[in-house]
This record gives structure tokens, C-alpha cells and sequence, in this order.
């Protein structure tokens, strides 16, 4: 049973021409031109398409417990989501929450086990012993987890300290992980926010003022100073502050292996969204929050000059009604107390669109940077290439046939994701996700969905932090 797909632009992060590409089985099998139509189960012509490999997105919260909230997602509705934006593999949280390394990541495939996507998973490490340290070589080796979050935010909650920052770096650089890091100084920032609710300053806008750039900056440092001294690989997620790039840049310049991702909300919106009337501003309390121009601008300068080298979504979902899904799954929490809001805003089924249309459209970035961005570098610093992130002879078929000339506008309505608002509503993009094959199988076609929950594959891992 074969599959051919004619006459499409296929670009990698290297490449682009135009070409068939003949998929068998679950792998692409030849790639060439004026291949025959003939004997082929299905064939789908992509004449003034691009031919894409299917995103990877390292950076996601589905199904997740934080705090008293959990996310509005499960695994089949945000992988659902996901595939309709062009992603076919995610990288998702799982959240150690005190428990034994093992028995989190069984919760969290019994979880995953509704994906439509493949999906791998990082472990979100909050209570380090020294079995935890021992347990990291098996879950890098045996369970295909070669990567690990640490926080130093969320004190009492999510942070660890830089002792057991400093020694879970060892660990991963003795066993080939990567560390991923939560990069804001949260002491100080607990200091802000009770000051600020101390002070009657509740309302969503002041999760902006609490959380200063500075503090990112700070601890990105500090991070990176510790991963220096251990010569261990380091991944900052979600960056958004120039201070953080710079200390990200100086490091890199220095041949540290320091590696960092942004997201789109920091790369086409600002702080000025905090400004909206009443509680709607709580849409855009995520952490770090949405900073302002000159961030933005620097980001942006990071993404082209290699400083930056993924765009993730940081996809976590909080539904801004309480209905219909319940208070657990909703922002409402923190009506009264912006300290309440859950932290995190939705984003998995825009980012290429999003991307191409304000990178590549906008000539901030080249056609190859953007799928380097959005699904090779990715693959590669998580363990994931050349199965996933290309398109190869041997890849698995993971292909995103892309218009990138349809002109459409983003609205939470016609999402495919349970949460009931998008961060970029009304937004008009060009560029747009036609069909998804995953893995040589079509999971969809324009507005029709032909996936199916547990279609989706685990994907364990190798050596992460090389790209
Ligand atoms: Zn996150």
C-alpha cells in the first residue's frame, strides 16, 4: 500500500525543490521526479503547495494538573488540535508532583494513551533525591525521557533549588539528557505579588508587573552559570525577555551549550494586551507574560541570528468560562486575585500559520529557517531526528501539505482544542494547513478530520541537546 504525492515544493531546513515523494508503509520510500500515478493506493497532487515536514512541538501541557487547575485539553483533543495546525509530534509534560519518576510518566501515558499524534515526554522534576538523581539514567536509557524540567519559579509549588539544579545537570550531561529550564527568579517575584495584592493591585494586569523582565534575565543566567560549571547541555523554554537573550547570546558566543526556545505569543503581541477592560486580560496571563516591543524586536533578531533556535507553543489551556467545562478548567479562578488565574494560554493549533505569515511572509525569517524552527531543530535537540523533523528517505511520513497563499482568520470558534478563546482572535494570517499525513496515514483533509484518538504513537527518545 503506497502512497504518492505529486508535484509539491518540499522544503526542508535545508532544501527546496519540487518533487514526488513515495510513501510506504509508515516511512518515506523514494523521493524523485515524474513518478508514475499508476498502482498507488491514494494519490495527492500538491501543485502550488508546500511540502512540509510535520511540526514538532516540544512544548505542551495536555491533560495537566497545576495546582487546583488542570488544563482544558486532553490528550485527544489537543493532538487533535495539533494535527489541524500542521504538528504531528509533540513533546508533552509529564509531572513528577512529588511522586516516583515511574509512577508519574504510567499516569501520564495512561493519559497520553487518547493522542492522535505521536507523542514523547519530558519530566517536570520538583522533588529531587538522590533516588530520583539514580532513577534519571533509566528513564533517559530504558523509557526514552531524555529530557527534564526544572523550575526556579513557583516556590513551594514547582521550584527546586540551585543545588539540585546543579546536580541534575550532571546527571543528564553523564547519561545524554538535557535539562530544560523555568528560567524567573520566583522568591522575588513572591515578594512582588504579595505586595501587590497587599496593596489592593488584584486585577490580571498586575501578573505583568510582578513578573519583570529582569528576574528572567536573572535567572537565565544563574542557569546558565550553573550548566557551565557542570559542562552540561541547557534548554531555556519559553523566553521572552532581551535580558535573557543576551545572557543566552553571551553564553553561546562563549561555546556554552545553551539552547532556547520562544513562542508565539511573545513573537506578535505585548503587554498592552493586559490593558483590556475588566477580566478579559486574563487571557493573556501566562508565564512569563507578554513583555513589550523592544522584547519583541529582540526575539525576533535572536530567531534569525540562531539564539534562538525552536518556536514552541507552551499550549496550556485554561478555558476563559467557567462553563461548560468547570471552574477547574477555568480562568475565573482568579477573578478576584490575578494571583489566582492559572498561568497558561492556549496556542497548538497556530503556531505555523502564525509563524509563516509573521516570519516568513513578513521576510523576518527564510522558508527553510522556518521549518528549521518549527520542526528540525526540535527533533534534533529532543532525540527525535531523523525519524521525525524532515523529509528523507527512511523519515517517517509525517508531511504537511501547506497553501501559502490562503488567506484566513484565526478564531477560537473553528478551533479543534476545548478552550473557548485564542489569544490571536480576528487576526488575519496567509498560509494554511491543507492535509496531515501522519506516520503515511491522512489525518486531515482542509476542515475534515480522518484521525482517530490513540492513532497516535509513543515515541520514546534518544540523546537529547545536540542540534
Ligand atoms: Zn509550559
Amino acid at each position: 500500500m503506497t502512497v504518492l504525492i505529486k508535484n509539491g515544493r518540499i522544503v526542508t531546513a535545508t532544501d527546496d525543490y519540487t518533487a514526488d515523494i513515495v510513501i510506504d508503509g509508515e516511512r518515506i520510500h523514494t523521493i524523485g521526479r515524474d513518478i508514475p500515478a499508476a498502482g498507488h493506493a491514494e494519490v495527492h497532487d500538491a501543485r502550488g503547495l508546500l511540502v512540509l515536514p510535520g511540526g514538532v512541538d516540544v512544548h505542551t501541557h495536555l491533560d495537566w494538573d497545576f495546582g487546583v487547575a488542570r488544563t482544558a485539553d486532553t490528550f485527544g483533543t489537543g493532538t487533535k488540535a495539533a494535527a489541524f495546525g500542521g504538528t504531528t509530534t509533540l513533546v508533552d509534560f509529564c509531572n513528577q508532583d512529588g511522586r516516583a519518576p515511574q509512577a508519574a510518566l504510567e499516569d501520564w501515558h495512561s493519559r497520553a494513551a487518547s493522542a492522535c499524534i505521536d507523542v514523547a515526554a519530558h519530566l517536570i522534576l520538583t522533588k529531587v533525591s538522590e533516588q530520583v538523581l539514580i532513577d534519571m539514567a533509566s528513564l533517559i536509557r530504558r523509557d526514552g525521557v531524555s529530557t527534564f524540567k526544572l523550575f526556579m519559579a513557583y516556590p513551594g509549588v514547582l521550584m527546586v533549588d540551585d543545588a539540585t539544579i546543579f546536580k541534575a545537570l550532571r546527571v543528564a550531561r553523564d547519561n545524554g539528557g538535557m535539562i530544560c529550564m523555568h528560567a524567573e527568579n520566583g522568591p522575588v517575584i513572591q515578594v512582588l505579588i504579595e505586595e501587590a495584592i497587599a496593596a489592593g493591585h488584584t486585577a490580571p494586569k498586575y501578573h505583568e508587573t510582578t513578573r519583570p523582565s529582569l528576574l528572567e534575565g536573572e535567572a537565565t543566567q544563574r542557569a546558565i552559570t550553573l550548566s557551565e560549571l557542570a559542562e552540561a547541555p541547557l534548554y531555556i523554554v519559553h523566553l521572552s525577555a532581551a535580558e535573557a537573550l543576551a545572557a543566552v547570546t553571551a553564553a553561546r558566543d562563549r561555546g556554552v551549550p545553551v539552547h532556547a526556545e520562544t513562542c508565539p505569543h511573545y513573537l506578535f503581541l505585548t503587554k498592552e494586551e493586559y490593558e483590556r477592560p475588566g477580566f478579559e486580560s486574563a487571557k493573556f496571563v501566562m508565564t512569563p507574560p507578554l513583555r513589550d516591543r523592544h522584547h519583541q524586536s529582540m526575539l525576533w533578531r535572536g530567531l534569525s541570528t540562531n539564539d534562538l533556535q525552536v518556536v514552541s507553543t507552551d499550549h496550556c489551556p485554561f478555558c476563559f468560562n467557567e462553563q461548560p467545562l468547570g471552574m477547574k478548567y477555568s480562568k475565573q479562578q482568579g477573578v478576584n486575585n490575578f494571583n489566582k488565574i492559572p498561568n497558561g494560554a492556549p496556542g497548538i493549533e497556530t503556531r505555523l500559520p502564525l509563524v509563516y505569515d509573521g516570519g516568513v511572509r513578513a521576510n523576518r525569517i527564510s522558508l527553510n529557517r522556518f521549518v528549521q524552527l518549527t520542526a528540525t531543530t526540535p527533533a534534533k535537540l529532543f532525540g527525535l531526528f531523523p525519524k521525525k523533523g524532515t523529509i528523507a528517505v527512511g523519515s517517517d511520513a509525517d508531511i504537511v501539505l501547506f497553501d501559502p497563499n490562503e488567506q484566513w482568520t484565526i478564531r477560537a470558534a473553528a478551533h479543534h482544542s476545548r478552550v473557548d478563546y485564542s489569544l490571536f482572535e480576528g487576526r488575519s494570517v496567509t498560509g494554511r494547513v491543507k492535509k496531515v499525513f501522519l506516520r503515511g496515514g491522512l489525518i486531515v483533509e482542509g476542515d475534515r478530520w480522518l484521525g482517530r484518538e490513540g492513532g497516535g504513537n509513543y515515541v520514546p527518545r534518544g540523546q537529547a541537546g545536540r542540534a
